[in-house]
């Protein structure tokens, strides 16, 4: 045990000193409604249990090092050959690598304000030096404002599509007008965490977008509408030769056994029937929310992903805490506003009746 008194003398490194906390959705006690991680409330399938608890009794072994099985499964699945796929223990281990493989101390990442929380974290760890963008008013990302804002110190720049917190896509024209005015020595990741979710027709296609820049990498992720977060299986989709350099910096065995097997049993033609069903009724359950809330008089950007966003700005604490104490969890971003998932119809409600006593 440290003596209490032993002063600690290692210095942390200045970024990492500085950085933000990633603060994570409150786990739920008792009966409270989660609504503040963007989980799928749907509980795992059949088949998917099937393969966890078949998967197992392996445990004593490594798991297979490159996950050729679980690459293979993704490559067929989105059509693209193994050696342009990248997994990783969630996409956003996999978004840390992907930096680390290209940001020399101090580049500059361009990325959107507010999207994801873990942005600026991944920057810093990778020696990278952060430029923010502010989204517009009605939270869509300002891509126009992005590629003025990058300089020739810029390496990489982070699109988040839809975007987390606030829910719109980047129009498919307006992300080809900006690739077309990026260098091609830029790299842009597309996140797309919540892509099964997008119904809009102006969303890109990112395949057809990565086939034609080269320097684009695709981020997704089993953890949304898969409904496996707690395993956490992440990929990404990129040229082959940044794919190795995006491998090259990986954790050894990153995905772990039960992980591959359980996301192999995802991919396979039963379970993907399942889960499009089940991403069909949340999306039903995001326009039924976002269409009540607009009925009782908020204004709620257009969101593709299963949340929906409110622009609270200084209530948002405390009717964050209200909420809490009502039993509903929902995710506060101080002094900004207020994300909440889109759950089962009966949180979903339960939100919605709150909501209706804050106008
Ligand atoms: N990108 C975005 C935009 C997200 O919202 C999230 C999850 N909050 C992730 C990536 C990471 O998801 P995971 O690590 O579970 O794959």
């Amino acid at each position: 045990e440290t003596a209490p008194d032993t002063p600690v003398t290692v210095p942390l490194r200045a970024a990492v000193a500085a950085l933000p906390a990633y603060v994570p959705g409150a786990r739920p006690s008792g009966t409270a409604h989660k609504l503040s991680s963007n989980e799928n409330p749907y509980p795992p399938l059949p088949s998917v249990l099937a393969a966890i608890q078949s998967a197992a009794s392996e445990v004593n072994r490594y798991p297979d090092m490159y996950a050729t099985e679980l690459v293979e499964a993704i490559a067929a699945h989105v059509g693209l050959a193994a050696d342009q796929v990248v997994v990783g223990n969630g996409s956003v281990a996999v978004l840390h690598h992907v930096l680390e493989a290209v940001v020399e101390p101090g580049d500059e990442v361009v990325f959107p304000w507010r999207s994801f929380e873990a942005y600026p974290i991944i920057t810093a760890v990778a020696g990278g030096s952060a430029v923010t963008v502010p989204v517009t008013a009605d939270g869509r990302l300002d891509l126009p404002a992005m590629a003025a804002a990058v300089t020739e110190r810029t390496r990489v720049v982070l699109v988040c599509t839809p975007n987390n917190p606030t829910g719109p896509v980047v129009p498919a024209d307006d992300l080809e007008t900006f690739l077309a005015s990026v260098r091609r020595d830029v790299l842009v990741v597309v996140d797309e965490a919540y892509l099964e979710f997008v119904r809009a027709p102006e969303a890109p296609d990112a395949l057809d977008v990565l086939r034609r820049h080269p320097n684009v990498v695709v981020l997704r992720t089993l953890s949304k509408a898969y409904g496996l977060a707690g395993l956490r299986v992440g990929y990404a989709l990129a040229a082959p030769r940044l794919a190795a350099g995006i491998r090259a910096t990986s954790t050894p065995f990153g995905v772990n056994h039960l992980a591959q097997r359980a996301g192999i049993a995802a991919l396979q033609a039963p379970a993907l029937a399942e889960m499009t069903a089940h991403v069909e009724a949340l999306v039903a359950e995001r326009t039924r929310v976002r269409d009540a809330l607009r009925e009782q008089g908020w204004e709620v950007p257009d969101t593709q992903a299963n949340f929906v966003w409110l622009a609270l700005g200084e209530r948002t604490a405390g009717l964050a805490a209200e909420a809490a104490a009502a039993g509903v969890l929902v995710r506060p971003f101080a002094g900004d506003g207020m994300r909440v998932s889109i759950g089962e119809v009966a949180a979903n409600d339960a939100f919605l009746a709150l909501a209706a006593t804050w106008r």
